[in-house]
């Protein structure tokens, strides 16, 4: 594909109808990623035109998302730009002459019919067998529009106020095509597409009618947007002909759905609370209270693992490596790596992907945050402490909170013990070697892991217990539980007085 740099825009153009989907979240990413590689721009345009799907915050939520997702747009409607308003409402007066145009050019018609003759209309199409009756080229000839009424009759009803609609008058029977950028040549016979409406009654464009202008006027080079939109983007080529635009159509894109984990059918927003993960960046609380979703941010996802695990919903690099950070994604991503196929979204891959992006935060990056979870961990414990933490349960944890639940033996006295583990691995014959053990270790004269290896290793020889017999009873006294960091390390970290105290205290409560 070759690509003139300074004429990159591309746009993220939700409609503010509820939470931004991840799948949302993907459309925006890749084209933010298209436009920071090819020194483009990366525009977000609210097409707001629907009220009646409207629902207040969902913008908002939008662009919070966006922000937490490092995805900030170069022009939008907080931000301005050349090109705004950024908005489709603010953009109303705009539209109209360009619905004349279509008129005056017999590209689109006005069209009177109530609600009840459109149902007539279906009705009778069904009783004469056509399965999805629609408006179209062949029914718009028994309708009540400006192509069966005369001229005067259309004149005079539009000026006595009677409420109307503007459809496009699509062709009869042409082949519609266009060359998509993941899908290849995509052709659709023009029979199969109905005379949408453009143009509403409250005196808005429809959806089709307000992106295909503001792409025009905002001039957008590629069209990124999700395969849900491929069945439109026929009478969208066909609008930038009727406007005699074709030389200025943006490049189609067409990206994969992101499939439910089995695969079956499209991820909808009501299978995260079915299958327990999120499937919005952020948490979102509708006004009425009905809607509670919980977000990747609140579950405790960093927004680096959250972006390079949608980034491969679709995309690859065509090499092995699968963790990256956003400007690596920027200098990796070009539109020829996206499958045309969708892609499971798999949970416990997210999880690695949060676990790998964690691994690479310094300790101290990882301290900054977890104190905002546990505020008063710095009052209890000293920075190096924490740190020292850290360091060795960092390997474990996927999310940072789980620094706290991995580390909590080296946070708190309180040792709770699993009866069932107790009960497995807890012999009570083996309590003298434990407790001679126990002194053994205390007597290191200089308490690090090494030398506390080399203690314990030489103790096993000397009395010939089994490792797996007394290192689990070392476990349960120190920390609980039968996994976690090096126990070499943890005594070290501990001090030889915690280890005491905890393996006494484990003796005496399991007589
Ligand atoms: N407003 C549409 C949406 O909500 C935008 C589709 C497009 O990108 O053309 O997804």
């Amino acid at each position: 594909m070759s690509i003139d740099n300074k004429s990159i825009r591309v746009r993220f153009a939700p409609s503010p109808t509820g939470p931004l989907h991840i799948g949302g979240v993907r459309t925006a990413l890749y084209n933010f990623l298209f436009a920071r590689k090819n020194g483009g721009k990366f525009i977000l345009r609210i097409e707001d035109t629907d009220k009646k799907r409207f629902v207040s915050g969902a913008e908002k939520y939008i662009i919070e998302s966006l922000n937490w997702c490092g995805l900030t747009p170069d022009e939008g409607p907080e931000i301005g730009g050349e090109y705004g308003p950024y908005r489709q409402s603010e953009r109303k007066s705009m539209y109209y002459s360009y619905v004349q145009q279509l008129i005056d050019s017999d590209c689109a018609y006005y069209a009177f019919d109530t609600p009840e003759e459109l149902d007539k209309m279906r009705e009778n199409m069904k009783a004469s067998g056509i399965p999805s009756p629609t408006y179209n080229s062949i029914s718009r000839s028994s309708m009540k529009n400006s192509l069966t009424l005369p001229k005067e009759e259309v004149v005079a009803r539009i000026e006595a106020g009677e409420k109307y609609v503007i459809r496009i008058k699509m062709l009869r029977n042409q082949e519609i095509k266009f060359e998509d950028e993941i899908r290849g040549w995509v052709s659709v016979n023009s029979n199969n597409i109905d005379d949408k409406v453009i143009f509403k009654s409250d005196g808005m464009p429809t959806y089709h009618l307000a992106n295909v202008v503001d792409d025009y006027l905002m001039k957008i080079s590629h069209v990124i947007r999700g395969e849900e939109w491929l069945p439109s983007a026929p009478l969208h080529v066909y609008l930038y002909s009727c406007f005699g635009w074709d030389s200025q159509m943006p490049t189609y894109a067409h990206l994969p759905l992101i499939l439910k984990p089995d695969g079956n059918g499209k991820l909808s927003k009501r299978d995260g609370d079915r299958l327990g993960f999120p499937v919005f960046p952020l948490d979102w609380i509708s006004d009425n209270n009905e809607d509670v979703f919980t977000g990747y941010r609140e579950k405790g996802f960093s927004s680096e693992a959250f972006i390079n695990m949608l980034a491969f919903l679709g995309w690859n690099p065509g090499t092995e490596q699968e963790v990256f950070n956003l400007s690596q994604l920027i200098s990796e991503f070009s539109l020829d790596r996206v499958g045309k196929s969708g892609s499971k979204y798999d949970y416990s891959k997210t999880k690695w992907f949060n676990q790998q992006h964690l691994r690479l935060k310094s300790n101290q990056e990882i301290l900054d945050s977890i104190i905002n979870i546990e505020n008063d961990l710095l009052q209890e414990f000293s920075k190096e402490y924490i740190l020292k933490v850290i360091a060795l349960v960092k390997e474990r944890a996927v999310f940072e909170s789980d620094i706290l639940s991995e580390g909590q033996a080296f946070f708190s006295d309180n040792i709770k013990m699993d009866e069932f583990i107790v009960n497995k691995k807890w012999n009570t014959e083996l309590v003298p070697n434990l407790i001679e053990l126990t002194s053994r270790l205390y007597e290191i004269p200089d308490f690090t892991h090494d030398n506390i290896e080399n203690i314990f290793k030489s103790y096993l020889l000397t009395s010939g217990l089994k490792l797996g017999k007394i290192m689990p009873m070392l476990r349960l006294s120190i920390t609980g539980n039968l996994a976690g960091p090096s126990m070499f390390h943890s005594l070290e970290l501990l001090g030889r007085d915690k280890m005491k105290s905890r393996i006494y205290n484990a003796i005496e409560n399991l007589k």
